[in-house]
């Protein structure tokens, strides 16, 4: 009698304890593809319906996991998986080029249960640099790995590589050739934040929080410059204990400024809430420094905050309440 009392007990703290299935019920998945300064006008209604698409394939493929009990660490690294092979996006097949014509990306990705990340910086060749983040996280006693040994890394691996050709992308050339064209004018050699970084961030059902971010960077970045987005507590941050985060914006500030750790500090040490924690950075230190991004972010309650001191950020969210959201502008 007794032990099967005692076996009720194990299956019940087994589903409803801190691992067991589906312990916290509900879902959320924050997407973005960047954030950046667009007139309205300048976004033709069949090129908007494109990215709307495009953002909600990638929901789709991210809810797709949640909906079923997998984790957030799967769901985040599928929806940009997705993103990163649109050439819409600034992040794999579309990524900005650099000052001598090429493609260097960047990701990361973070786990929040277990305090676990992973990165690649500046490769050239790999299809899905987020998948190999995830890698160097999960067979790698490393966090952040660059350039060529990335690039070896994931050939070991057994990801898929690409020629360097696959980035090759017209709009992308084009947006180069005019940077580099401005910049003679003006004699000012600085890159662009090309809007168009892509990132992740979720909630499982069993409480666990996930945040991936993949990028081309800006362009005509120079010198094998690395931004925010591959810099665990810059552009990427989670931690089931606050919230996860994905930025998107001129990363220097981002480093500088510690963008994904900070709102993951503000919430743990002042108690702040997450939009608060969010949109305080991103409305009040980054926009008094004329500093333009935005980020999304999601806490463990599954609340949601989007802010962005733009025109505009490519961005969407889906819960397990049904509810879905995807907008570019702020209306
Ligand atoms: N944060 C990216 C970088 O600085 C660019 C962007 O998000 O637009 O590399």
């Amino acid at each position: 009698m007794k032990s099967g009392i005692f076996c009720v007990f194990l299956l019940v703290s087994f589903f409803l304890g801190d691992h067991g299935l589906f312990a916290q019920g509900h879902y959320t998945i924050v997407i973005h593809g960047g954030a950046g300064n667009v007139d309205r006008e300048r976004v033709p209604a069949d090129r908007e319906a494109e990215f709307f698409a495009r953002l909600n394939e990638a929901l789709d493929a991210g809810e797709a996991i949640l909906k079923a009990g997998g984790s957030s660490l799967d769901a985040v690294e599928a929806a940009v998986r997705i993103l990163e092979d649109s050439p819409k996006f600034n992040a794999g097949r579309g990524a900005v080029f650099t000052y001598g014509g090429g493609n260097e990306l960047d990701a990361s990705i973070m786990c929040g249960r277990e305090i676990a990340a992973g990165a690649v910086a500046g490769v050239t060749n790999v299809r899905n640099p987020i998948s190999t983040a995830r890698l160097v996280m999960e067979n790698s006693p490393h966090v952040l790995l660059t350039g060529r040994g990335a690039e070896q890394f994931a050939a070991e691996q057994g990801v898929e590589i690409v020629d360097p050709s696959y980035f090759f992308d017209q709009y992308r050339f084009d947006q180069l050739q005019e940077t580099l064209r401005r910049r003679q004018e003006s004699g000012y050699l600085h890159p662009d934040a090309g809007m168009g970084t892509v990132g992740a961030v979720a909630l499982d059902m069993h409480g666990n929080l996930a945040a991936a971010t993949s990028t081309g960077g800006m362009t005509a970045k120079r010198y094998n410059r690395v931004g925010d987005s591959p810099i665990i507590g810059a552009g990427t941050y989670a931690n089931n204990a606050s919230c996860a985060v994905s930025a998107t914006g001129h990363g220097e500030y981002f480093i500088k400024y510690a963008v994904a750790y900070d709102i993951s500090a503000r919430m743990l040490y002042k108690g702040a809430g997450l939009e608060e924690a969010a949109g305080s950075i991103i409305h009040g230190t980054l926009k008094d420094l004329n500093v333009s991004g935005g980020l999304v972010a999601v806490d463990r309650d599954g609340n949601v905050a989007m802010p962005f001191n733009t025109t505009g950020m490519f961005r969407g969210y889906a819960r397990s309440d049904g509810e879905r959201f995807v907008r570019i502008f702020a209306d």
